[in-house]
């Protein structure tokens, strides 16, 4: 049988060991950091970098909220976080106006991490939410009425598409993410994503900044994957963080435990390096 002992478990390292990386305090941003992370490809990396990103701010002094916002729930199955049946989510905060602090739970054995989770309701919203009044301002809505944590950043997956959902999420943002996966026809697709964004800057949210890019799973022996890196970097100049995720097996294989890479495998090369980013990222953020 398979050893359902994480690698963390088995070095006998826990979230708040030695190598839990948890300790040190990052700064604190001035006021809330709402990012969106979105890209309308499926298989980039969001869930991922939006779930990772989040539990290492975390363990580093920040209060993080992960808004799932994609049907499918893998953020909270990640963060194991309930998303099956009647539990409230982020559903019922966009088409039944439930407040949003009903639907956020706190993620287990991590401090100052949340979650509103997905389930699969959130489908019908797509086309629910078409015929409300203010149908894209329902995140934003809901997100300023949350009092009941200061928070520090708050994550919001996005589904692969650029319906509603995304349109909502880009307009409760103070920033945009874009995770990229180092491969062929990356830059496939995000001229419409842009262009998307433009719109939603001139109608919507005026101050909606893409401020942060992450090259996601890396592979350094191809040269393709350096050609990619160095495209988006010459497009898109100092937003590319200059950490990389690699491709690192590590990181699929967290979610089955429920868990991110970060705690699951603290060592290991994808949980280094998404403790690089969100570092890069608190101390981007402490100089705005
Ligand atoms: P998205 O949310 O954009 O659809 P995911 O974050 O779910 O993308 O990632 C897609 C798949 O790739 C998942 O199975 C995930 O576990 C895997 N994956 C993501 N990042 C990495 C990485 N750095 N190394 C290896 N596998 C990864
Ligand atoms: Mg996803």
């Amino acid at each position: 049988m398979v050893s359902r002992e994480t690698p963390a478990q088995q070095n006998q390292v826990t979230p708040g060991g030695s190598l839990g990386a948890r300790g040190d305090d990052w700064p604190r941003p001035p006021k809330t950091r709402i990012f969106t992370v979105a890209n309308q490809k499926g298989g980039v990396g969001k869930t991922t970098t939006s779930v990772n990103l989040a539990a290492a701010l975390s363990m580093h002094g920040q209060r993080v909220l992960v808004v799932d916002l994609d049907p499918q729930g893998n953020a909270s199955t990640a963060l194991s976080i309930e998303h099956r049946g009647d539990v409230p989510d982020m559903y019922k905060v966009l088409v039944e106006d439930l407040p949003l602090v009903e639907a956020v739970k706190p993620v287990p054995d991590m401090p100052n991490l949340y979650c509103a989770p997905a389930t699969i309701d959130l489908a019908g919203a797509e086309i629910e939410l078409v015929s409300m009044v203010a149908r894209e301002a329902r995140l934003q809505r809901a997100l300023a009425a949350y009092k009941e944590t200061e928070l520090d950043y708050v994550f919001i997956d996005c589904p692969p598409s650029l319906g509603l959902l995304t349109v909502n999420a880009l307009m409760a943002a103070t920033e945009l993410l874009v995770p990229i996966q180092c491969e062929y026809y990356a830059l496939e697709g995000l001229g419409q994503l842009l262009r998307n964004v433009d719109l939603v800057r001139a109608h919507l949210n005026p101050s909606l900044d893409l401020s942060t890019i992450l090259l996601t799973m890396y592979d350094g022996r191809t040269r393709l994957a350096s050609q990619v890196a160095e495209e988006v970097r010459s497009h898109f100049g100092g937003s590319v963080l200059s950490t990389l995720i690699p491709r690192s097996v590590r990181v699929s294989e967290a979610p089955s435990y429920g868990q991110s890479v970060v705690t699951y495998d603290p060592g290991s090369s994808g949980a280094m390096a998404y403790m690089d980013a969100a570092r890069e990222m608190a101390y981007r953020g402490a100089a705005v």
